[in-house]
């Protein structure tokens, strides 16, 4: 049956018990039917009476109980991959004897985890899945239960949505803990999931504090400079008079604040069709962080706008905003971008800080030896450094290290960036305005006039920008610059195009760096592991040889939220134009063949080399470097054994021995 044809069925199983329920008529059902079949994206039909107001949420659940109409949890289980069959099979054997609900068995197995089973409910009975957290507790509504009675059924209130009720529970088929509830609200509640151990420890928190509970305010100022707004995030959530405002301010600073603790670098919240979803990246990969019911997204919408000084009466919700937050004494620039979706809206809030955009040479995990020679370059008077890699893959980053490291009292430095990322004390920074080549050779030959001794040229993208920065650096200057090219020789001939062809002929004094980002395991839970022997096809390293390498792994803790990485590291390919290459470059040999004769100068080090040795130096897993291989890269090197000893030659560090290299 394909999934028409199911949601069809279902559609008329339902529809006939509704009907002789007494709870819808027969009109209703005909023209429910009617509009379902209209619809291009087909919804269940519960979801169209629930929209049309015939009948109630909990209606709907209750009658799905009762008819057993819902899909087992055992199966969506089996479904989704967590268990196998027969495991369920075993499980269900069990459950015979012991009549213990099917989920606990499993867990008690080791088969599945408690998150697992609360998603997995979530899915089952439609209800939302919320990590709980004391800061999105309405403390009005945590009055109005006995602590008795949520330490017993292990049970946690959350919010007030007019007079229902939302209410974290971890078995919603708990008849006894249903009842209490139904009892304290009058029967007007709504019905979350959360796994048991995290709600027990919400609770144990939260009971403990009361006694002990300080509230502080959080404080919204504006600046009168910029006309942005600054908010200091409080440490714990404000006790004031519990209004639905009040508490979607705690529900919003709640949102922001653990996105920094974890370190994401932005914050989703999405509309879904009956929740809201937040969801955090965190070193490049977007991670699930809760739902929240779907009556709070006006008010949470309404609440950033008023942060980030946006319209409120505008009901269009396209919008680009600007705020900044404290927290832990640090300051985030928080970007938001709002945009409509036919389900509501989605809000992006990118976090920056200046604290973390500015590193230091050392820190972006260059390989020592790489570290050494490069600073060497740096240190020389005249030379032309270009960094390249795909978007968001920290070029800026590395190119603002390299100005960090240069930035002394008897050095001018002098940039013209489009646009000005970060503001470094001591540098001149000049932001293009306007746009064309002929703009952009005005900016560079106005940065000459300041008798500068580096200049960054932000990115050079056709000829005369690239004769520009030619005429500079045979002038005697230190040139920086950043270009799109898959790779560092990639870099390379779009210089040449860009008028570079000149400078090849002239000089040598060139280092072409292109860089990724890969996760870095945790330090906390970080462990050997051997990895499958397919992984090793792609470095093509000898069979006899893999046993002298060591791996690792994270196998996950609390430190990294059980990821098993925490934070990223760079890798970089790393070419320091020789007189070889430079000829190579210039005969237009193909890059393969360039590649090899980069390799036996020892002044070259791929990026597969350069993960390879960072795998090694436990940095990081061989899967997150292969995942970062470009197809261009794979093929180039298709036929190119990595040499053990060649390897090792990269991982010494005593200095003295390389003395003779360096030039
Ligand atoms: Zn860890």
């Amino acid at each position: 049956m394909n999934d028409k044809q199911l949601i069809d069925q279902q559609s008329k199983t339902l529809g006939k018990i509704l009907v002789l329920e007494g709870l819808i008529t027969e009109n209703q059902l005909r023209y429910a039917l009617q509009l379902q079949q209209e619809e291009y994206e087909k919804r269940r039909l519960g979801e169209i009476l629930v929209d049309l107001g015939y009948i109630t949420k909990r209606q709907l659940r209750e009658v799905a109980r009762k008819h057993n109409l819902r899909t087992p949890v055992g199966q969506i289980l089996v479904e989704s991959g967590l268990i196998s069959d027969s495991q369920l099979q075993e499980a269900l054997q069990e459950q015979q004897l012991r009549r213990q609900p099917i989920g606990e068995i499993l867990i008690e197995k080791g088969w599945i985890s408690e998150e697992q089973l609360a998603q997995a409910l979530s899915r089952q009975l439609d209800y939302p899945y919320i990590l709980p957290n004391r800061r999105l507790v309405d403390k009005s509504v945590l009055k109005l239960f006995p602590d008795a009675v949520l330490r017993e059924h292990t049970i946690l209130p959350l919010f007030r949505d007019g007079d229902i009720i939302t209410v974290l529970i971890h078995n919603p088929e708990d008849r006894a803990a249903l009842a209490k509830i139904e009892q304290i609200t009058n029967g007007k509640f709504d019905l979350a999931i959360a796994p048991k151990s995290m709600i027990r420890r919400v609770l144990r928190e939260i009971l403990q504090e009361q006694y002990l509970f300080t509230p502080v305010e959080g404080a919204l100022e504006e600046t009168s400079r910029s006309g942005f707004r600054r908010y200091t995030l409080p440490e714990v959530s404000a006790e004031g008079a519990p209004t639905a405002e009040s508490q979607v301010i705690n529900i919003v600073d709640y949102i922001i604040s653990s996105a920094i603790r974890q370190r994401a670098s932005d914050i989703h919240i999405e509309s879904l069709y009956n929740k809201i979803r937040v969801r955090y990246r965190i070193d490049g990969k977007l991670i699930f962080q809760t739902d929240l019911p779907a009556h709070l997204g006006d008010r949470i919408v309404r609440r950033i706008k008023v942060l980030a000084g946006l319209d409120i009466a505008d009901s269009s919700n396209m919008f680009d905003g600007h705020f900044y937050v404290t927290l832990d004494n640090t300051n985030f620039d928080l970007r938001v971008s709002m945009f409509p979706t036919v389900l509501g809206c989605s809000i992006t809030i990118r976090t920056l800080t200046r604290e973390i955009g500015l590193k230091d040479l050392g820190d972006l995990g260059l390989n020592p030896k790489v570290l050494r020679l490069f600073k060497q370059f740096l240190d020389a008077p005249a030379g032309f450094v270009v960094f390249s890699g795909p978007t968001g893959s920290g070029k800026t980053t590395s190119l603002y290290a390299c100005l960090n490291y240069l930035n002394r009292g008897d050095v001018k430095i002098v940039t013209v960036e489009e646009p000005v990322e970060f503001s470094i004390e001591g540098i001149a920074q000049c932001q293009l305005r306007g746009t064309g080549s002929r703009n952009v050779r005005e900016h560079i030959r106005a940065m000459m006039h300041q008798d500068p001794d580096v200049i960054v040229i932000g990115e050079i993208n056709d000829e005369e920008s690239g004769e520009a920065a030619v005429h500079a650096v045979l002038s005697g200057h230190k040139v920086f610059t950043t270009i799109h090219a898959d790779d560092a020789f990639g870099a390379i001939m779009r210089l040449m195009d860009a008028g570079l062809r000149t400078y090849l002929l002239a000089s040598t004094g060139l280092a072409s760096i292109s860089q990724r980002l890969v996760r870095r395991i945790c330090s906390q839970c970080r462990q050997p592991h051997q990895p499958p022997r397919r992984l090793f096809e792609m470095f093509r390293i000898a069979d006899s040889d893999v046993d002298n390498w060591e791996f690792y792994q994270g196998k996950g803790c609390q430190a990294c939220n059980s990821v098993g990485f925490m934070g990223r590291v760079g890798v970089f390919e790393v070419l320091a134009l020789d007189p070889l290459v430079r000829d190579a470059l210039l005969q237009n040999v193909n890059a393969t063949e360039v590649r090899k004769i980069a390799m036996q100068t020892g002044q070259y080090l791929s990026l597969r080399e350069a993960g390879f040795l960072k795998a090694v130096e436990g940095e990081t897993t061989l899967e997150e470097v292969i995942s970062i291989l470009s197809y261009s890269e794979q093929q180039a090197f298709a036929k190119l054994s990595l040499s053990e000893a060649a390897l090792r030659s990269w991982l010494e560090v005593d200095p003295s021995s390389h003395e003779s290299s360096a030039t």
